[in-house]
């Protein structure tokens, strides 16, 4: 009784995470699917065969979801495969959980809007669209969550017949797991781990990734398969530097794009601690992402998940995430003020591919002053705003503008929340390489998952597989 492996997304690409195993069970196929993520970038540039509108696979015929994180090129299609006729049980950590509430109804915000102004520009033009309808939209995100079913980090859980689920930490974002399948296969038991996305080893807000019981089959990120993060300085030390270098000596605006959840976090984590010790300039921080308030208010809640030594420091500060100077913006109408401020200060805006949030608009309006920098944390997907900002780009379109860049453009990478590749092999230590029996990488473009490949074989691993979109393996 074969056990298949088919990966629908984040196969040869870094997003749209979407893999599904088969197992057989009473003479007939039991489908478990993990991830149910979003292609965004590159891979969606071709409308008119968008992967995010065909699965590749039958909605109505998976059994149960189980998701890694919340991060929406990971969760982003949940509300569409619910919409086609999925009504199984998602299976998530609790953080994840309330994550997905905010992320999901923010993308389905996005989807409805984006393609309202798709087609407002294509009769302009007196074209159609190739889809008349968004890819969800706000009333699909109900139905979705009411399947959500919680589990806890190292708590075995029985997620369909003979399949045991256990998350251990990954330590990549509030909630995030890697996840690991105890599936039985007639006499023997397949254990089958999946990393989801690898935290990093530094000392920040969450725990290192969590060590896993021995794999017999293991799919395994490659992000930053072929690369090293720059050696971590201190980056209370590198962000002030940017701090006084762009706003106190320039005398301009620090434009951070950053994912609404876990990067933002991480910054104002770090602002917040130069602030109780004294050494943060008085300029105004504002936090203008409706999501980003949402998920610093969630990441409160599950103050638990956090570092230990973090932990201890709520004893003197109950919120870490707030200092003299921090404005949060909800409000649209205050996020247009922002505009036409001339003092200097720092604004932290997702999205963090600058692909979509209000950053593009802050970017369109400070992109052409030389006072002012864009400091990159984390990573951007080929083809993104952000991507072309850091390969140098001196002009770029936003919302059809043609505009110039003369601001600065900084990069930092102690926010990066994946593992970089020494990180990996740190992570993968845990496993006796002769017991992995077939090892699949996924989650990263041809030069970092061939670089990975090389450097796992030199550590032992044998039977290591790219697979591409589609392609069935037979464990
Ligand atoms: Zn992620």
């Amino acid at each position: 009784m074969p056990i298949s492996f088919i990966s629908h997304g984040a196969a040869g690409t870094v997003t749209g995470s979407k893999h599904l195993i088969e197992v057989e069970r009473d003479g007939r196929i039991f489908r478990v699917l993990l991830d149910c993520g979003m292609f965004q970038g590159e891979a969606v540039r071709d409308a008119d065969r968008d992967p995010n509108r065909s699965f590749g696979f039958d909605a109505t015929k998976i059994d149960v979801l189980v998701l890694s994180h919340a991060h929406i090129d990971h969760s982003g299609l949940v509300p569409r495969l619910v919409a086609q006729g999925f009504n199984g049980p998602i299976w998530a950590t609790p953080a994840t959980r309330d994550l997905c509430a905010i992320m999901l109804a923010d993308s389905a915000h996005i989807q409805e809007y984006d393609h309202a102004y798709d087609l407002k520009r294509a009769r302009k033009r007196g074209r159609t669209l190739e889809f008349d309808e968004p890819l969800y939209t706000k009333d699909d995100v109900a139905p979705a969550l009411e399947l959500f079913q919680t589990a806890g980090y190292e708590k075995a859980t029985l997620i369909g017949p003979g399949i045991t689920l256990n998350y251990t930490d990954a330590g990549h974002i509030l909630g995030s797991a890697a996840v690991h399948l105890d599936i039985e296969d007639g006499d023997r038991i397949v254990r089958f781990s999946f990393t989801g996305d690898v935290g990093r080893y530094v000392d920040r807000l969450l725990p290192e990734p969590m060590p896993f019981r021995q794999a017999d089959v293991l799919v395994c990120e490659s992000t930053y398969g072929d690369r090293d993060h720059q050696p971590v300085k201190e980056a209370e030390d590198e962000l002030l530097q940017h701090v006084l270098d762009v706003c106190v000596k320039g005398g301009g605006k620090l434009l951070i794009p950053a994912f609404s959840i876990g990067k933002t976090q991480e910054i104002l984590y770090t602002l917040n601690s130069l602030s109780n010790e004294g050494r943060m300039p008085r300029i105004p921080v504002f936090v203008d992402s409706p999501l980003a308030i949402s998920a610093t208010e969630i990441s409160r809640a599950h103050s638990t998940l956090f570092r230990e030594a973090v932990r201890a420091e709520l004893a003197s500060d109950p919120d870490l995430f707030t200092f003299p100077g921090v404005e949060f913006v909800r409000a649209a109408d205050r996020s247009k003020q922002l505009n036409g401020l001339k003092e200097p200060c720092i604004i932290i805006s997702a999205s963090g591919m600058m692909e979509a949030g209000r950053i593009r608009h802050h970017l369109r309006n400070e992109l052409a002053d030389p006072a002012n920098a864009v400091l990159a944390v984390g990573f951007c997907a080929p083809g993104t705003l952000g991507a072309k900002l850091l390969d140098g780009a001196t002009e770029v379109n936003i919302f059809g503008d043609v505009i110039p860049v003369r601001a600065r453009i900084l990069r930092m990478e102690f926010y990066s929340a994946h593992a970089d590749r020494g990180e990996l092999v740190r992570y993968l230590a845990c496993q006796k390489p002769a017991h992995v029996k077939r090892l699949f990488l996924v989650h990263g473009v041809d030069h970092s998952l061939n670089g990975l490949r090389d450097l796992l074989t030199t550590k032992g691993f044998t039977n290591i597989t790219i697979p591409e979109r589609g392609q069935r393996f037979v464990l």
